[in-house]
């Protein structure tokens, strides 16, 4: 046994992240970790990496996230982009629920096989030079001063080491040792229904990227993963079915497509499994320096594909919490709210995932869906979007609870836009602290060119970033009568009480170990359509005014987003075309996972930053 001496540091801060596990969840957190600056260790007890499929599809809100860390375009082109379910029945085809309405840079599921997406992380981490250790299994683990250390040992030669960390994530899958290690319980049931899944090439005309094949006997789903015709299959194996072989599978999969024939398919793989809903008791240790993530915190069926783009989005809400507390930029009571916030999230996938199997397995709602089927075309939007955008998880919310990172609107904030509904029913919850910040499109005003929110967000992944929407209809006219934009509009500019307001603003965000990033938005200048980027000439004045006046600080010019977002600008999308009181802007705190973390009125934001951030942020002149 021996004790590395490289990583034996008193101080925990110079100790790496220990991470065990290199599926995708794993590498995620890995890769979060190592872009915001802390040095990490992936142990992997595999040989080498994996060439099974698993996972075979990313949904939106996981694009989105892989996107700030510039993967999304990598993984497009590696994979299948599909925005809905062809259903077949008796021959016939028909199309299905879509998802190309979304309201996301991504209107569509990525069929991708796992293999491929962890390929993408691993050239990406060692791009930041960081490498899994393969071979290397997790035994155990003590705490110690301010880390942990762990036990490990050789697959091959049985050979033990021990390595201290600043903290333990364990990514080690559904029979996770760290889990047991931490006396998490797995608490939840075995469904008694077998799925089979078989990956396979096909070459058939009448199967599309994505398909489900209603048959009497059971559905059968079809999932291209690969470029070229590769196929997952999925369908369900009951108790009295054959022993599952390969050719036991290919003969059901041609009895159930039946009257489509299939014609010399090649199995590449098959494997059937019995579906367990668990989720773990607890994802955090008592001393806090041990965390799980991913299948090892929630296992459920693969139907509608959860599993992993909820395990990779765990690895992102824990891993921008640990590099603050790491850095020393935030408290350790923040990774409390890595539990409170991601175990609501497991139980509604559990619910859906739930949902969707007995959609499989039942029958009866399998008829049921048959007769619904024409009519989804005839559903109002809002129920059909709303499905979607659950499914593509982008209706995430996170509580808003003591130590988590998002706040309640301010008093002034909910009377500034209260609407006239009673108790708020109905009130429209878009970018609400704790949902997801909708990533839009908009101008940047320097370089006139179009550009998304989230190029800016990655170009500092860690930070919280403050969005000022500086409202143009809110500007007063400049006195002097020369300076008319080329448009012959008058131009108009900031008063000195909106100037003050915004010096307030940006040294609160100042104030903090880790500043706050600040973004102008200016919204209300009418711009031609969805597609221009010329900012009305009316407009110079107040983008000139804040360029010289806030050199450092990127101005943005809000733009129509187009028809999957109801042709809606960014700032009506975040609301503050509703703040009716004159005089208002309005600011917007959003979280390193693009989670809107707190929303005020421009005004008050200089006290209500602090009175927030002061709960979960250091300041400057913290010891
Ligand atoms: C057939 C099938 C289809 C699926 N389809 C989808 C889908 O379409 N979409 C979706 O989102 N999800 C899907 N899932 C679920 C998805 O595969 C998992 O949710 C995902 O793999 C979880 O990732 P993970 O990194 O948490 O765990 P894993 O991928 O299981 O990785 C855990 C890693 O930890 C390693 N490990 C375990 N113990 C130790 C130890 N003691 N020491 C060191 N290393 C260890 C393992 O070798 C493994 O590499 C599917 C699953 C299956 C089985």
């Amino acid at each position: 046994m021996s004790i590395d001496q490289t990583t034996n540091s008193s101080s925990s801060s110079k100790r790496p992240v220990i991470i065990v596990g290199a599926g995708p969840v794993g590498l995620m957190a890995a890769l979060v970790l190592v872009e915001a600056g802390v040095p990490v260790v992936i142990y992997e007890r595999n040989l080498r990496p994996t060439t099974e499929w698993r996972a075979a599809a990313l949904h939106a809100r996981s694009l989105e996230m892989l996107a700030r860390h510039n993967l999304a375009e990598k993984l497009i082109h590696a994979g299948n982009p599909f925005t809905g379910f062809t259903f077949i029945k008796n021959g016939r085809s028909q199309p299905g629920l879509t998802i190309d309405m979304i309201r996301s840079e991504f209107p569509f599921t990525l069929g991708c096989g796992q293999d491929t997406t962890e390929r993408i992380l691993n050239e990406q981490l060692a791009a930041h030079s960081v490498h899994v250790q393969w071979g290397w299994e997790y035994v155990s683990h003590d705490s110690i001063d301010d880390g942990i250390s762990v036990h490990l040992k050789r697959v091959d030669t049985d050979e033990t080491i021990v390595r201290e960390a600043a903290y333990l994530v364990g990514c080690d899958g559904a029979h996770s040792k760290v889990r047991k290690a931490i006396g998490s319980q797995f608490i939840g049931k075995r469904i008694d229904y077998r799925i089979a899944v078989c990956d396979m090439e096909i070459d058939e005309d009448w199967l599309s990227t994505a398909s489900f094949i209603q048959h009497r006997e059971g559905m059968l789903g079809a999932i291209r993963a690969h470029p070229g015709n590769q196929y997952r299959l999925f369908t369900t194996w009951g108790a009295d079915a054959p022993e599952l072989t390969k050719e036991t599978l290919v003969e059901t999969i041609k009895r159930r497509v039946h009257p489509h024939k299939l014609h010399e398919p090649r199995v590449l793989s098959c494997s059937a499994f019995t579906v367990n809903e668990r989720r773990a008791s607890r994802y955090m240790s008592d001393d806090g320096r041990v965390f799980i993530c991913g299948d090892a915190a929630h296992v459920h069926s693969p139907a509608g594909g959860q599993g992993m783009n909820t395990g990779m989005q765990d690895a992102e809400n824990l891993a921008w919490k640990m590099a603050m507390v790491y850095h020393g930029f935030s408290r350790p009571e923040l990774l409390a709210s890595y539990e409170t916030e991601r175990t609501v999230i497991a139980d509604d996938v559990l619910k859906l995932s739930g949902s969707l199997l007995s959609l499989l397995t039942s029958p009866m709602k399998q008829m049921i869906v048959g007769w619904l089927l024409p009519l989804i075309k005839r559903m109002p939007l809002f129920i059909t979007r709303t499905q979607s955008e659950t499914t593509s998880q982008l209706c995430i919310a996170y509580p808003i609870a003591k130590h988590c990172s998002s706040f309640a609107d301010s008093p002034a904030w909910s009377r500034a836009t209260a609407s006239w509904l009673p108790f708020g029913w109905f009130a429209d919850r878009t970018c609400a602290p704790g949902t997801r910040a909708v990533d839009c499109q908009v101008v940047d005003a320097a370089r006139r060119a179009c550009t998304r929110m989230r190029t800016f967000y990655a170009a500092n992944n860690s930070a919280f970033k403050g969005i000022l929407f500086i409202d143009y209809g809110k500007t007063e006219p400049c006195k002097d009568a020369t300076t008319n934009g080329d448009d012959g509009a008058g131009m108009r500019r900031l008063s000195a009480d909106v100037i003050e307001q915004i010096d307030a603003t940006l040294e609160a965000f100042r104030a903090y170990k880790l500043p706050v990033m600040p973004a102008f938005v200016v919204h209300g200048v009418s711009m031609d359509s969805a597609e221009t980027v010329e900012v009305p000439a009316c407009a110079s004045g107040i983008i000139g005014q804040l360029h010289n006046r806030f050199a450092d600080v990127p101005v943005f010019v809000d733009m129509n987003q187009g028809q999957r977002y109801d042709h809606r600008t960014m700032a009506d999308i975040y609301q503050c075309s509703r703040v009716k009181q004159r005089q208002q802007h309005a600011v917007y705190i959003i979280r390193p996972d693009a989670y809107v973390a707190m929303r005020m009125l421009l005004s008050e934001a200089a006290t209500t930053v602090r009175v927030h951030l002061d709960t979960i942020c250091l300041k400057q002149s913290a010891v």
